[in-house]
């Protein structure tokens, strides 16, 4: 099949599922081209098979709450493609999640993992369970109910899970443990571990770091310096703080941040002490971000994301398809230069569409938040040879793979104007590592 008349097919097949088909299209539409180019592809049916998960495993979750009450919910692991090694993915906590979200994710990590050279499938999972609102002792029987029925799927060679919007640290140690107990085994099979436990150094940081890393890569094209520009940051979890701690170590001046509430903003730019007070907000007191603009006296935008301030670099950092094509018209008017998504798919097709037509420099996920799933990569390698590396040794491998992959999307996505369309080059770099080893390895 022609890689147009697949996307039609995957339209009919799965009609309610816009995540996956968004995700989709966007790579098939970049990578046609270059797929024409190897009539063998089309021989072996290649796209579809590329497009459509190896297998999904989908079961019920009951546990019991705090009050004595059953819950049941529903949990997911998509097994994306472990062409080019174990299938690798985070799992996601969120009342939003479903099949689509979840199909769209683990389609997403398996050109990401590629483009970070190392030996990683892609994959994904979670479940509708909302942390929010529940104790820890809540949480911790879910994650084991959660494991109890994931844990014959997983392993170290298999598929290794991490963590995602809604698992953090805490998460981790609690699936891991449960992991730990059934399969009688202590394994890399989770990462995002505690440093007592096989985690990585700088894994917490990495996907914000690496997101920043990716950015400077981008600037240096243009000759433009990160200091003292204004950035825009949705979020205020994981990669949203560290990528604003980054920043702020680099002179840049982080002028918003988000959750599912509001956005505060601080034109003269987050202190490390205001940021600080993020972290154990949302880490330790799991409060709301308004709780920050009433200590510290902010603007509050109660329902709103931060895309209408004024800043230089946006870089969206919370979920999927929270920027809109009003939202980059917005940007663009007041001189963004520069986008890099942290989160995964956070703007929309019209809002891509706008980033490339105006030629600004513009990361998509797939690319720019690899570093999490890289340092991901390197806790596996740093678990089977049973070391551990030292924070400067993994942050120097991450500043190289993710010039790596700019490299790697130069290469791919350069334009005869000069200017780079990173979205094309991701794409094209991503998908032809994963093909090439499809075609080794036969029809399976
Ligand atoms: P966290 O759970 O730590 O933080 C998520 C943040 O996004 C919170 O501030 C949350 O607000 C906000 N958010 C979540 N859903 C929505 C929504 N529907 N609307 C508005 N805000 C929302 O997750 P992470 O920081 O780990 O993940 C953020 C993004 O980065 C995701 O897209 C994830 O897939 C991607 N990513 C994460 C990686 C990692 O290593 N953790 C690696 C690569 C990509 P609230 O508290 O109100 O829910």
């Amino acid at each position: 099949m022609k890689a147009s008349e697949v996307l039609s097919d995957l339209k009919r097949r799965f009609p309610n599922e816009p995540e996956y088909l968004q995700a989709v299209e966007e790579v098939i539409t970049t990578i046609e081209d270059e797929y024409n180019k190897h009539p063998e592809f089309e021989r072996y049916n290649l796209i579809e098979r590329l497009c459509i998960p190896d297998r999904i495993f989908s079961f019920r979750i009951s546990w019991v709450d705090d009050k004595g009450n059953v819950q049941n919910n529903m949990g997911y692991r998509i097994q994306h493609n472990n062409a080019i090694g174990p299938y690798k993915g985070g799992i996601r906590f969120h009342s939003s999640v479903n099949q689509s979200i979840l199909k769209f994710l683990a389609f997403e990590q398996t050109f990401k993992n590629s483009l970070t050279t190392l030996p990683m499938g892609g994959g994904k999972g979670g479940s509708d369970f909302n942390p929010k609102g529940k104790s820890d002792m809540e949480v911790m029987r879910f994650c084991q109910a959660f494991l109890a029925e994931l844990w014959r799927h997983i392993g170290p060679d298999t598929d290794v899970p991490a963590g995602d919007i809604g698992v953090g640290g805490r998460e981790v140690g609690y699936m891991f443990g449960m992991y730990k107990k059934m399969a009688r085994e202590h394994t890399g099979t989770f990462t995002g571990k505690g440093l007592e436990f096989g985690g990585s150094l700088v894994r917490p940081e990495a996907t914000g770091y690496g997101n920043v890393y990716f950015l400077l890569n981008m600037l240096a094209t243009r000759g433009i310096d990160i200091k003292g520009k204004k950035v825009a940051i949705s979020g205020s979890g994981n990669v949203a703080t560290y990528t604003a701690k980054k920043l702020l170590s680099l002179g840049a001046k982080v002028v918003t941040m988000s959750d599912s509430n509001g956005t505060i903003y601080v034109p003269e730019g987050i202190s490390e002490e205001q940021l600080e007070y993020i972290f154990k907000l949302k880490n330790i007191y799991r409060g709301r971000i308004k709780e920050f603009a009433e200590e510290y006296g902010c603007e509050y935008f109660d329902g709103e994301r931060p895309w209408k301030v004024k800043c230089d670099i946006a870089m969206p950092s919370a979920t999927q398809n929270e920027l809109d094509g009003d939202d980059a018209r917005m940007l663009l008017e007041n001189g963004v230069i520069a986008v890099s998504e942290g989160a995964n798919m956070p703007s929309t097709p019209e809002a891509v569409h706008q980033f490339l037509a105006a030629k600004i420099l513009y990361a998509p996920g797939k690319a720019a938040n690899a570093g999490g799933v890289s340092v991901s990569g390197l806790e596996m390698s740093q678990n089977s040879e049973k070391i551990s590396w030292s924070a400067e040794e993994v942050d120097a491998k991450l500043q190289s793979i993710m010039k790596n992959i700019h490299e790697q999307c130069v290469k791919y996505g350069i334009q005869e104007d000069g200017t780079v369309n990173y979205v094309k080059g991701a794409n094209v770099a991503g998908f032809m590592k994963v093909a090439k080893a499809m075609m080794a390895q036969g029809i399976i």
